[in-house]
């Protein structure tokens, strides 16, 4: 998996935006959130990013919780051994 761009957060799409939109509280909707991620410039340095950190919670790269955490238990490839970048 490619690294993030250096300074991507400066152009996220979601900058303005409510970041409990982009929590959810248990059985909210990340509906709104997924839609801002999709016009959303750096959503693969994004994507890449919450990988890389072994994010959990939370919408990130237009991926849910649940996206991830299935991407990650299907032994995605990131070309260094599964080892995130920054740690
Ligand atoms: S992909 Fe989504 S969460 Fe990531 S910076 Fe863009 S809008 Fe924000």
């Amino acid at each position: 998996m490619a690294l993030p761009r250096p300074g991507w957060w400066t152009e996220a799409g979601c900058i303005d935006a409510d970041p409990e939109l982009f929590y959810p509280p248990q059985g909210g909707s990340p509906r709104v959130a997924l839609r801002i991620c999709r016009s959303c410039p750096v959503s693969l340095d994004c994507f890449a990013y919450s990988m890389a950190r072994g994010e959990i919670y939370g919408v990130w790269g237009g991926t849910t919780e649940g996206d991830r955490r299935r991407l990650r238990a299907g032994g995605l490839r990131t070309g260094n051994g599964g080892r995130g970048h920054h740690g």
